[in-house]
């Protein structure tokens, strides 16, 4: 049952429709055939028995005559009578059968006209006519039937059989008749084979005519329809034209769903297709370095601006893990917080330093994001990054440009007001005191007026170059403005220190600096303060080196002068 449900699943439309018609006509065809089988049957038994009353009729008749004619006595003549009846066709046997009563003139009776079996019998008793069928000693089909002869009012005194019984209704004799059967049996047997024959092909015909009738209905209302359609969808397909659609067959309503279907279909996918070119042309041109590795961290595929960063080309990196480009500049502990939070999160991003091909490292603002599947999966990781090494110069020079002074490159006001501020909280806190000295050029606008500024800002330059070799490193020389300059000398314990300093830096002025082709020699005017002896804040502490230096500016310039309680 399971095979034929599965043929009959696996089975076309056409198939199915053939199997059907064909089964339908089929029964029809086998009920019409029993039928009228049947019909012939009937037809035939009936005319065999009316065949047999025919030549029992003809053999009382006869036994008539022969009474009539006053020959019925002879018993010779009753058994010529009977003989020639008997080899009338289909007849197989004829006897005549005498009844109780019957009229002497009938004369000595023959033993083949005594009552043979109980049928004969019966009839003789009963004045009733019974058919018999048998079967003949070599197999033929027989059917015999006893006919009995009665006395009846209308034949009173006339001279025959029926009339010479004394008793009305008494048997006076009855005809027995067997006729072969096998006639008319070969008869039906023939009529049947026709039959099956005539069916047969009736049944060969309408094969073909149904065949040809589905085949019809299938090709022009699925067929071509069906076939019109998967032309277009091949059509699409191969072109990849994908702003085309399909025809809808508005004469064909399934196969038009079909087609509406399949337009819906191509209309999304159109929509992703663009979404796809949208998206790989912003990986091709994305400004951005952009990497997707497999979850286990190999290189799938990367893009113009990663191969433009990096200096690796795409056939360089792939299936590799992006460790080949590590700079070795993060500790192992970095990477494993990385790759933690990227597990929590799903994604991280930083400042990271990373290797180009050639070897140089360079600064790069990274992020990574875990792409995950419906299960929860990590399936991708995608790495996009940008070289942010002209960001870190920029950020490097505004913060140089905020505490620097760009000419001289050394702290300026700002900074070192700043470090003045913590050098007073730690001298506080240990007990030590803190210099600081007030530094101006010495008409210094002359050179201004007679080299020019630029070879003023050149000597400002070679001025905080010699400036920085006069102090120790841990010492702040700023450029206070103009051609002023502040130094904050840390951790001293006396005003001698300022002097030797002020000696060394006076000394170091002596020789001429070189501005090109010329050479200047140029002084300052020197003025210092202690903390905490001459101030106990920063801002009265330059205030006191500055008129220190006023002073020295009024004594004569080249000079150096110590802040003296009483001075203001
Ligand atoms: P004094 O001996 O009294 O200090 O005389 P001076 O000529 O040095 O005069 P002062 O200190 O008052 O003036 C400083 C001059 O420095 C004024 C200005 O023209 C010049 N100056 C200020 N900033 C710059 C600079 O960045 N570059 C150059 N070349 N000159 C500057
Ligand atoms: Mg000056």
């Amino acid at each position: 049952m399971q095979a034929v449900r599965k043929i009959w699943r696996a089975i076309g439309v056409q198939e199915k429709l053939h199997i059907l018609i064909q089964g339908a006509l089929l029964i029809l065809f086998f009920v019409l055939m029993e039928w009228v089988v049947d019909h012939f049957e009937m037809q035939i038994d009936r005319s065999a028995e009316l065949r047999a009353e025919e030549a029992a009729d003809g053999l009382i008749n006869g036994m008539n005559m022969l009474m009539l004619t006053g020959q019925i006595s002879d018993p010779e003549n009753r058994r010529l009578f009977i003989e020639k009846m008997s080899k009338s066709q289909g007849i197989a046997e004829v006897r005549m059968l005498r009844g109780a009563a019957v009229n002497e003139q009938y004369g000595p009776g023959l033993p083949e006209e005594e009552p043979r079996d109980e049928i004969d019998r019966q009839v003789l008793a009963t004045g009733m006519q019974v058919f018999q069928h048998m079967t003949g000693p070599d197999g033929r089909p027989l059917l015999r039937v006893v006919m009995p002869f009665i006395a009846s009012e209308n034949f009173r005194g006339t001279n025959c059989l029926s009339c010479h019984h004394t008793k009305l209704g008494g048997v006076n004799g009855a005809a027995s008749v067997t006729i072969d059967l096998s006639v008319g049996q070969r008869q039906l047997q023939e009529m049947k084979d026709r039959l099956w024959i005539g069916h047969l092909v009736v049944q060969l015909l309408l094969l073909v005519l149904i065949t040809l009738f589905v085949r019809h209905v299938i090709v022009r209302n699925i067929t071509r329809p069906v076939k019109k359609l998967q032309q277009a969808m091949a059509g699409i397909e191969h072109d990849m034209d994908l702003s085309r659609r399909a025809e809808v067959d508005a004469d064909n309503p399934d196969i038009g769903e079909m087609a509406k279907s399949f337009n819906l279909l191509v209309g999304k996918l159109e929509q992703a297709t663009d979404r796809l070119q949208l998206f790989a042309k912003m990986f091709e041109n994305s400004g951005e370095a952009i990497l997707i590795t497999d979850e286990k961290r190999n290189i799938l595929t990367v893009n113009p601006a990663f191969e433009h960063i990096t200096h690796f080309s795409a056939a360089e990196v792939l299936g590799k893990n992006p460790k080949i480009l590590s700079s070795g500049k993060q500790t192992h502990e970095f990477y494993a917080l990385m790759w933690g939070t990227i597990e929590i999160t799903g994604k991280w991003s930083g400042e990271i330093w990373n290797r180009r091909k050639n070897g140089e490292i360079y600064p790069e603002w990274l992020s990574i994001a875990a792409v995950k599947n419906a299960k929860g999966e990590v399936i991708n990781y995608i790495s996009s990054f940008s070289d942010i090494t002209k960001r870190k110069e920029a950020e490097q020079r505004i913060e140089f440009l905020a505490h620097y002074d760009s000419l001289t490159k050394l702290p300026n006001r700002a900074l070192f007001s700043d470090r003045l501020r913590r050098a007073l909280l730690l001298a506080d806190r240990n007990k030590y005191k803190v210099g600081l000295m007030f530094l101006d050029l010495d008409k210094f606008k002359e050179v201004n007026d007679t080299l020019g500024h630029l070879a003023g800002d050149q000597l400002l330059q070679s001025v905080a170059e010699r400036l920085r070799e006069c102090v120790r490193a841990s010492d702040t020389i700023c450029r206070q403005g103009g051609d002023e300059f502040l130094i904050l000398i840390e951790e001293i314990d006396s005003n001698t220190e300022l002097t030797r300093i002020a000696t060394k830096i006076m000394e170091a002025m002596s020789r001429p600096h070189l501005l090109g082709d010329l050479s200047r020699t140029v002084s300052f005017s020197i003025g210092a303060a202690m903390y905490p002896d001459d101030a106990d804040d920063e801002q009265s502490l330059i205030k006191c080196a500055d008129h220190a230096m006023y002073l020295a500016k009024e004594s004569g310039r080249n000079n150096f002068k110590l802040y003296e309680h009483g001075d203001s």
